[in-house]
């Protein structure tokens, strides 16, 4: 039965939604929410505190785990993570931990309060779920921190695990290849899903206490050795992942052939007028692609992808939000060749019809395409947003593993096979991806450098 509450009279309207919604949680003895959020957030925790009107110790129970807890808090896909098991579910409803999580973090803000990550005269004991267990960890020997550290890449992981290490007590130079820090959410995640005014203001104050080198790539002009020549004695790599996959079809070099990239981070397609567009891929970025593509006059978007509805990868409400914005799912079909017309642009997509086959490596099933079964799809504009790959290349020529799918090979502390040198975020793979997994990985990289440097220390005295 969920617990007996009593809604204190003095509470402003806008805070009763939030209370009714936290007075729903059952209060499990081991929340299932707990073990769902990879940065470790006590869920159960900071619900129950907002149950009983304290907004200010919610906020700092988020914010104490997950320094991006107001970012999490917009765009989390907590359907997947901390609410997919929650037990309030088997009564009708998950709880929405996602919104309780941005309205608690939103309202401490609107009382005046800086992110409590930050703010914090302490740096709590850190909570990292991996594979379902909710690990702790107080870091010890803080007062005698000290030494350089470089981080490379300013998305989630490269800014977390640099927060933290400044918080430990290091000094922290971060090295970014574009002129613009956040990674990924800066530079893909559209602004009707995560507010620009919003990000931006995180962003600057998560980046406040850290040196930042802007427009310095890593690899070319930078390398392992100019660090450790610089003072630097451990490295963490988060440089994420970049490379987009293009297919090779008669017909790419088209005008109005376009890339997810070039769409979700330029703005030079918006004046073209176009008025039909085709989105080959069906992941997230492609459900971002169609609403981008929507939101800015193209009429018909159409969505085109090759295998059954249950391969699909999008998170289902993204692909939900896509669906309702007007975007057309054409599923089985596998695009063959591009046409234009004389001028050189697109004028209309020419697809196969696929069935579905045994299962691949990947455990989908694969596809096929079916002899003699095509059709014409009169469009503009063709995006091709099939994922992304890592381009490692520069990190292989300085001797870092990296895998036979292109990621970088690390340990359980997220240590690469170089001496010194740690990786994470969406560099690593498997199972990243969301920004909640880099947050997770750039705590986990940084008390491993921690720890490395305390032993490094102790075997140098
Ligand atoms: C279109 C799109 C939508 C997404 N939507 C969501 C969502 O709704 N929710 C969610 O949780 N996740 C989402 N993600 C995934 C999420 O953004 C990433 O998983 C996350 O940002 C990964 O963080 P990261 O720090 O590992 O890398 P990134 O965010 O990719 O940051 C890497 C940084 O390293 C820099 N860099 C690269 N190479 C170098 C170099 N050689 N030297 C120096 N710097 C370098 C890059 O410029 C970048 O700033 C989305 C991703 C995309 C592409
Ligand atoms: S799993 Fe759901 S019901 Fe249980 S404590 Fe977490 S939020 Fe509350």
């Amino acid at each position: 039965m969920p617990p007996t509450v009593s809604m204190p009279n003095s509470m402003p309207p806008r805070l009763k939604g939030a209370y009714w919604e936290a007075a729903r949680c059952l209060r499990c003895c081991d929340p299932p929410c707990n073990q769902g959020c990879p940065a470790g957030i006590d869920v159960a925790r900071f619900i129950r505190q907002l149950s009983k009107g304290d907004v200010s110790g919610a906020a700092d129970t988020i914010e104490r785990d997950n320094p991006f807890g107001l970012i999490c808090g917009w765009i989390c896909p907590s359907e997947v993570l901390c609410q997919k098991d929650c037990t309030a579910r088997k009564l009708g409803r998950a709880i929405d931990i996602r919104s309780l999580q941005r309205f608690a973090i939103e309202e401490n803000r609107r009382a005046g309060s800086s992110n409590r990550f930050l703010t914090r005269p302490q740096l709590a004991e850190q909570r990292i779920v991996v594979e379902g267990q909710v690990k702790r960890e107080a870091p010890t020997n803080v007062a005698a921190s000290s030494g350089l550290v470089a981080v490379i890449g300013s998305g989630p992981a490269g800014l977390t695990c640099g927060l933290i290490l400044v918080r430990l007590g290091y000094r922290v130079e971060l090295w970014e290849k574009t002129d613009t820090i956040g990674g990924r959410l800066s530079h893909g995640i559209p602004s009707f899903r995560l507010d620009s005014a919003v990000l931006r203001s995180e962003l600057e104050i998560l980046a406040s206490p850290l040196i930042i080198h802007r427009s310095r790539a890593f690899g070319m002009e930078l390398g392992l050795d100019d660090l450790r020549r610089q003072g630097c004695q451990a490295v963490f790599l988060a440089t994420g992942k970049w490379r987009e996959n293009i297919p090779e079809i008669p017909g790419n070099q088209l005008i109005g052939v376009s890339t997810a990239d070039q769409i979700l981070t330029q703005e030079d397609w918006k004046s073209a007028g176009v008025k039909s567009a085709a989105v080959v891929g069906a992941g997230n970025a492609a459900m971002d692609v169609a609403r981008s593509l929507l939101a800015e006059g193209v009429e018909m978007v159409h969505v085109l992808y090759r295998r059954t509805p249950k391969e699909l990868t999008s998170w289902d409400e993204e692909r939900e939000e896509a669906w309702q914005a007007g975007v057309i799912f054409h599923l089985l079909c596998l695009p063959v060749a591009l046409e234009g017309d004389s001028a050189g642009r697109v004028r209309s997509i020419v697809c196969a019809r696929t069935a579905p086959g045994p299962l691949d490596s990947s455990g989908r099933r694969s596809f096929r395409a079916v002899e003699g079964y095509s059709f014409e799809l009169p469009v503009e504009m063709v995006v091709y947003a099939l994922g992304y790959g890592t381009d490692c290349a520069s990190l292989e020529s300085q001797g870092i593993w990296v895998d036979e799918e292109g990621f970088v090979r690390v340990n359980e502390d997220l240590a690469t096979n170089v001496d010194g040198v740690f990786a994470g975020g969406d560099l690593i793979g498997k199972g990243r991806g969301t920004v909640v997994q880099a947050v997770a990985d750039g705590k986990r990289a940084a008390l491993s450098i921690h720890q490395y440097l305390s032993r490094e220390r102790r075997q140098g005295e």
